[in-house]
């Protein structure tokens, strides 16, 4: 599993930062962006432990999503790979790995986010 980039937009007349999908600024309308990339480490914002996963995570007994934040504002929700010795401000890198397989038996990928 590898080091994996994120990219976001940075609107260029009032400077928010969104997720790709949306096609106007939320804040200001403005339909012109630069796209920004994470990069290295974040931190882990806020988590939460599932422990009545979906069907299609029936392999795992609980699993831990989170909310982390990069050094230059991105922030992004995923799957942390562990749900051990989790604490709000410790640093974890994104990785692209296998996130579950899917009900046909086919595996998923995505990005997870690994504890330093
Ligand atoms: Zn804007």
């Amino acid at each position: 599993m590898s080091e994996t980039i994120i990219t976001w937009k940075k609107c260029k007349k009032c400077g928010k930062l969104q997720h790709p999908d949306h096609l106007r600024c939320l804040q200001c309308k403005n339909t012109e962006f630069d796209t920004i990339q994470s990069s290295g480490e974040c931190i882990l914002l806020t988590y939460t432990i599932l422990k009545a996963p979906p069907a299609e995570f029936r392999d795992k007994k609980a699993y831990a999503l989170g909310i982390v934040e990069f050094s230059n504002g991105i922030r992004a929700l995923g799957q942390i790979t562990t749900t051990e010795n989790l604490k709000v401000g410790m640093k974890l890198k994104p990785i692209f790995g296998k996130l579950t397989d899917n009900l046909d038996g086919q595996p998923v990928s995505g990005i997870l986010y690994q504890p330093i």
